[in-house]
């Protein structure tokens, strides 16, 4: 059984070690001291994850790290924000004070870390009942450049990273609610467990993208988002929204088209960009090889409330609603 003091020494303190800039202070004082770059504007973001709610139970000590550092990550990319620091409150209960899980703890925060070269500065640890996370990270973006929900014009184009609804097949997966397990699933616990944050495209759409979210929600909750803050409206194309071959399975099996575009835990980006950045945004997806899907269109408000309106719904599901092959959200 370790304390809290020999606890952070020899689990958290080696994370500290990315600090790079003379004169800078991690783990160990009071504060932590940071050199911030001149022309920068602070990006931070906050994300707490709690065992049961936000992961299940069963979680490796390993993924959660990665996830709570992760899903902060995700935000940053989407604000195209570049990483610089991150703090770690966790909230322990008696059973996790084990070496063991300790280590994989840290294994997993040292992993997403260095992947994305971001330091652990700071945080608290206190006992009890519920394992708790909650990172609180920061980043750099050019002054006046962050990417914002609220910048959608008419016309632009509406994209996502990735594909869209594997973390939430990942956990119908993990929970045993699918009839069949297939080696594609297992791509699909990976997405759950170990999200990559798109931080390298979000950088890269500094320049190009008019509005950005990361989706965590589910896409048609998280693009509302983006139309409710720049006072507009959306056409999505069904048909044109990127699924892996399991949710393709899952869709046909279940019937349960709509699946991906409600479940959480993609942490893709969802962003616009004015139609005359399509070539850039297709070399884009070359240069970093990610996957970039044009899935619909800005329109204009009608009325007060942003809506998205889906097109091209397979024919069986506009039958189901019946619908005439489009719905509203
Ligand atoms: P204080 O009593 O001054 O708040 P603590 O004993 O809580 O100090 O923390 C000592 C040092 O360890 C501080 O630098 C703090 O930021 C760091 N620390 C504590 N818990 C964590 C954690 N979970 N992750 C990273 N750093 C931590
Ligand atoms: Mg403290």
């Amino acid at each position: 059984m370790s304390s809290e003091f020999s606890i952070i020494d020899q689990f958290f303190k080696p994370l500290s070690a990315g600090m790079k800039q003379q004169g800078e202070i991690g783990i160990g004082d009071d504060g932590a001291v940071i050199s911030c770059p001149s022309e920068s504007q602070l990006v931070v973001v906050t994300d707490t994850l709690i065992e049961g709610v936000h992961f299940p139970e069963q979680t490796d000590a390993y993924d959660i790290a990665w996830k709570a550092l992760a899903v902060n990550l995700s935000d940053l990319a989407a604000m195209g924000a570049t990483p610089a620091f991150y703090t770690l409150a966790l909230t322990l209960p008696e059973k996790y004070h084990d070496d063991p899980w300790l280590m994989a703890f840290a294994d997993g925060l040292k992993a997403i870390g260095e992947r994305f070269s971001i330091p652990l500065v700071g945080g608290d640890t206190t006992k009890g009942p519920v394992l708790t996370l909650t990172v609180t990270a920061q980043g750099w973006v050019p002054v006046g450049e962050a990417i914002l929900r609220a910048g959608a014009g008419v016309g632009d184009d509406i994209y996502v990273s990735g594909l869209i609804g594997d973390g939430g097949l990942g956990l119908k997966a993990v929970e045993q609610m699918l009839e069949e397990t297939g080696q594609d699933y297992r791509q699909c616990i990976e997405k759950l467990n170990r999200p990559m944050p798109r931080i390298e495209l979000g950088k890269a759409l500094l320049s190009l993208a008019s509005a950005a979210i990361d989706i965590s929600d589910g896409l048609l909750a998280d693009l509302k988002h983006i139309l409710e803050a720049s006072a507009v409206s959306a056409d999505v194309d069904f048909s044109q929204v990127p699924f892996s071959s399991a949710m393709m399975r899952y869709q046909r099996r279940s019937r349960d088209y709509l699946m991906p575009l409600v479940a959480g835990d993609d942490y893709e980006l969802c962003f616009t960009a004015s139609k005359a950045r399509r070539a850039e945004i297709e070399a884009l997806a070359e240069t970093i090889g990610v996957r970039l899907s044009r899935i619909g269109e800005i329109k204009e408000l009608e009325g007060q409330a942003s809506r998205v309106c889906l097109m091209n719904l397979p024919e069986n599901l506009a039958d189901l609603e019946g619908r005439q092959g489009y719905q509203h959200f």
